[in-house]
């Protein structure tokens, strides 16, 4: 972890403590800027969590770092051809009241093939 992302770190948040690998979590990818790891409870055959290593709320903080939005974005594009076919639905919960349970920000990457009749 860089000095930037440990700056950024929130000591209460899940999200954080499984970057820095003190809770444990089946990752698909990791570079210096995001970790993608399997959802908990996933809501379709490949739904995995792509999460940038620095501690923002949500996708409207990130959105601020556009070069690091467009990062989640690339990532979860190459998952989506590693473990399906490719397609995929990208989702940012924001806030509460739309379901976001972890406030920091993650986008759910959603795949199979079997999305297009789903109910996410
Ligand atoms: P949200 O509701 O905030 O958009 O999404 C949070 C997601 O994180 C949920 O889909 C939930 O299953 C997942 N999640 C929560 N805690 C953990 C955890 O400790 N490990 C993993 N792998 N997923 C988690
Ligand atoms: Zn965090």
């Amino acid at each position: 972890m860089n000095n930037d992302a440990a700056e950024r770190r929130d000591e209460d948040c899940v999200f954080c403590k499984i970057v820095a690998g003190e809770i444990p979590s089946e990752r698909v990818h990791e570079d210096d800027q995001v970790v993608a790891f399997k959802d908990l409870s996933p809501q379709a055959p490949v739904h995995v969590l792509v999460v940038p290593r620095q501690h923002r709320a949500d996708v409207r903080e990130l959105a601020h770092q556009p070069e690091q939005l467009a990062h989640v974005v690339a990532v979860a594009g190459s998952l989506a051809q590693k473990l399906a076919d490719g397609d995929f639905r990208l989702v940012f919960n924001t806030g509460a009241n739309a379901g976001q349970t972890v406030f920091h920000v993650h986008a759910h990457v959603l795949a199979s093939g079997e999305l297009a009749e789903g109910e996410l």
